[in-house]
């Protein structure tokens, strides 16, 4: 759960990278950071909290130059320390560089212990932090089958190196004193897209939602296994790995993640999150009143749902937005408070009514429990909770924070267990079909669903 934005060749590349990471501040909420290039040296502000607190307007004034780099982060991996905040920056035999990324490396612990026993020393409890001690330990040659730009032929072998020995989920932006360079790992988990403005200049995101912030058109996605190099000779990709691996972009993505208005993996979210509501309404009737949506993101599956059902749509639940998204809050007391914080039920809404609620994922049911009893207190004669997802019963090892094993309810429970639990009148979940269905009904197939089937592509 993080968020990344680069951008080449613009006078106010920090500026435009502050405005991406704001469109990105759904993947991440505990820290953001800026590092940015004059072409000499490399200058990082990183703070913890939202972007609007941990960078301020007068230190983007301070970070000149046309190159840039950001991050917005969620811990999940090293927890919550300072020290943890992207990007990381690093100063080696073959110059500087800054790095930022999205996704979890699931043999990070392993690396990270071989290279200490070999004298490396780490600052941070990140797994990123091993990306850099791989390329600045890299002496390997670059594999036979590239031909490396001659700008290219110190610094992205060491790139590919890295890459080679990594494996998991990473979405990356590098930025060196006269180049971004975007990476994506070869199963291409976390979503990665390449823009370009009217002047002419690159834009990297984790999601389009910004590159429409700094007026950007999407030209593609960087693809999975691929390195972008963009600098003043213009844009080259190479593709270090000799075989491609199965595609297992992550199918959460389109659930719960991602914003609404962005295409990742090349489709909508908007669409694909409202078809998994039709999918639902077509395996599960209800006879009820009114769809209610969990806001945010149940909208569209709710939206969906009416839509396929003809049972209208209400909003009996308001969300207070200047409460953060309960699910990535770090500590279950901070959950248990934000959940009161964020949603209130419209009694004129849902009074004598028959409800039925829609939310994307039912994770460790305290949340779901709440909104059910918040919903019968105020008058609500019949709740049925249907799940725009199936359930959740593995923990994400590339980047999503899902809770351990333990505390994931559907590993404990039975449905009808969790329904008593939560003191829903019925409970449904969307089946795996109806989810892939959603998704596949577009143009796009091969996704991870490790944490609804525990078939995981990388261990
Ligand atoms: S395990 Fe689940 S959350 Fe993690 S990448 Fe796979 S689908 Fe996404």
């Amino acid at each position: 759960m993080c968020g990344v934005f680069g951008v080449f060749d613009h006078k106010s590349a920090a500026y435009m990278t502050y405005l991406g990471l704001h469109a990105l501040q759904h993947r991440g909420q505990e820290s953001a950071g800026l590092a940015v290039s004059d072409g000499y040296d490399i200058n990082l502000k990183l703070g913890n909290g939202l972007v609007t607190k941990a960078i301020k307007e007068e230190d983007i004034k301070e970070l000149k130059g046309d190159i840039a780099i950001g991050h917005v982060r969620y811990s999940t991996a090293g927890g919550s320390n300072p020290k943890n905040i992207q990007p990381f920056f690093a100063h080696f035999y073959g110059g500087s560089f800054a790095i930022a990324h999205n996704g979890n490396l699931v043999n990070a612990d392993e690396i990270r212990l071989e290279l200490e026993k070999g004298g490396a020393i780490f600052r941070s409890t990140s797994d990123t932090e091993v990306f850099i001690h791989l390329i600045a330990k890299s002496k390997e040659p670059p594999p036979s089958h590239i031909m490396l730009h001659k700008n290219d032929t110190e610094f992205i072998p060491l790139v590919f190196n890295a890459m080679r020995k990594v494996k998991g989920a990473y979405s990356l932006v590098i930025l060196r004193e006269r180049q971004l360079i975007a990476v994506r790992d070869p199963h291409g988990f976390r979503p990665l897209v390449l823009g370009k403005n009217r002047s002419g200049s690159y834009f990297v995101a984790s999601e389009t939602c910004a590159l429409d912030i700094v007026d950007a058109e999407y030209l593609r996605d960087i693809n999975p296994g691929e390195v972008l190099v963009i600098d003043d000779a213009g844009l080259r990709s190479y593709y270090p790995f000799e075989h491609t691996e199965e595609p297992a972009k992550c199918i959460f993505e389109y659930v719960y993640f991602a914003r609404p208005d962005s295409m990742i993996f090349q489709d909508w979210v908007y669409s694909i999150r409202k078809e998994m509501g039709k999918n639902l309404a077509k395996e599960y009737r209800v006879d009820a009143d009114c769809v209610v949506p969990v806001l945010d993101s149940g909208l569209l599956a709710a939206k969906g749902y009416s839509e396929e059902s003809g049972i209208p749509l209400e909003i009996g639940l308001i969300r207070n937005h200047y409460v953060g998204r309960s699910f990535i809050q770090p500590t279950q007391d901070i959950r248990d408070l934000s959940v009161k914080l964020k949603l209130n039920p419209v009694r004129d809404v849902v009074e004598g009514k028959r409800l039925i609620v829609i939310d994307d994922s039912l994770v460790r049911g305290t949340t779901s429990k709440k909104i059910i009893n918040m919903l019968k207190r105020a008058g609500a004669k019949e709740v049925h909770l249907l799940i725009s997802s199936p359930p959740v019963v593995g923990p994400c090892y590339y980047g999503i924070d899902t809770p351990t094993r333990e505390e994931l309810i559907a590993n404990r429970m039975s449905v009808e267990e969790i329904r008593r639990f939560i003191g829903a009148d019925s409970l449904y979940y969307l089946s795996l079909e109806g989810m892939l269905n959603a998704a596949n009904k577009f143009k796009q197939k091969g996704f991870c669903t490790a944490c609804f089937t525990e078939n995981y592509p990388v261990l």
